[in-house]
């Protein structure tokens, strides 16, 4: 299999408009749940290029469990990425929840998301291994290791090479979290695959005082890098407020991976 390290031994490195996931440097992409306004949307691009991430993360097609929540500002959010990119140097990863919406996406971001819940959407995944952009690919809720192996071999067997993962958590009996973040995924992974490996503890865990120490410990398992959400003020955050950091939590956490990876 393509994404198998028995295919390919050496782990891969992808390249993201410059930006190396998977080399020797941690890559951190944080930003808010979702594209709000440009306003919310520059303000966490400055906080988080000051402390340190090398790219932009924020939803303009949010796939949202109610109707009636917010569904994302769609192609206004995507222009404000792309202001945001001009504005900081920021690299953009965002999502893309639908076939229709792949080759807008793919033209104003550097980097696509598929989500959670559209992990095993077959048809999408072929779509976005042919869009031409590297693909940040989360685990499933509910997907088993292989399954979100196989889901990034349909990536890649479409002709899509530059594959990303991220462990966001997976859906158990414990209610306390919104998910448990599976850490044990990022060394059954890196010894499965040579593909890269990220960890969301945002929605790995759902609650902010959690993001720290499971950050660190992504780190220290092997992970190539953080997914977080940061807002300028998770209080009137649209989604994912309870999970979002404040810019100064946020800038607290990058402090400390600078510490932790001189010793990884
Ligand atoms: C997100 O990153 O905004 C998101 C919706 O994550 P997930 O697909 O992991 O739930
Ligand atoms: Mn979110």
């Amino acid at each position: 299999k393509l994404a198998s390290r028995e295919f390919h031994p050496q782990s891969s490195v992808i390249d993201v408009a410059g930006v190396k996931i998977g080399g020797d440097a941690p890559v951190i992409m944080a930003g808010p749940c979702a594209v709000e306004s440009k306003e919310q949307l520059f303000e966490a691009a400055d906080i988080v290029k000051a402390a340190g991430a090398q790219f932009l993360r924020g939803g303009a097609y949010k796939p949202r469990t109610s109707p009636y929540s917010f569904q994302g500002l769609e192609e206004e959010g995507l222009k404000y990425l792309a202001e945001a990119r001009e504005r900081t140097g920021l690299r953009i990863v965002t999502e893309v929840t639908t076939v229709e919406a792949i080759g807008r996406v793919a033209a104003y971001a550097d980097m696509l998301q598929v989500g959670a819940r559209n992990m095993q959407n077959f048809g999408l995944l072929k779509e976005v291994g042919k869009c031409g952009k590297p693909v940040l690919l989360k685990r499933g809720l509910a997907a088993t290791i292989d399954e979100w192996l196989n889901a990034a071999e349909y990536i890649m067997n479409a002709g899509n090479p530059d594959v990303v993962l991220c462990e966001r958590g997976i859906r158990t009996y414990e209610t306390y979290t919104r998910n448990t973040l599976d850490l044990s995924a990022v060394a059954a992974v890196k010894h499965l695959s040579h593909l890269p490996i990220i960890v969301d503890p945002s929605h790995g865990t759902g609650k902010w005082r959690m993001v720290k120490p499971m950050a660190f410990a992504a780190i220290a398992a092997g992970a190539d890098g953080l997914m977080m959400e940061v807002h300028p003020n998770p209080a009137k955050a649209l989604s994912d407020g309870p999970q979002s950091l404040t810019p100064e939590h946020y800038q607290e956490i990058m402090d400390g991976i600078r510490k932790l990876s001189r010793f990884m």
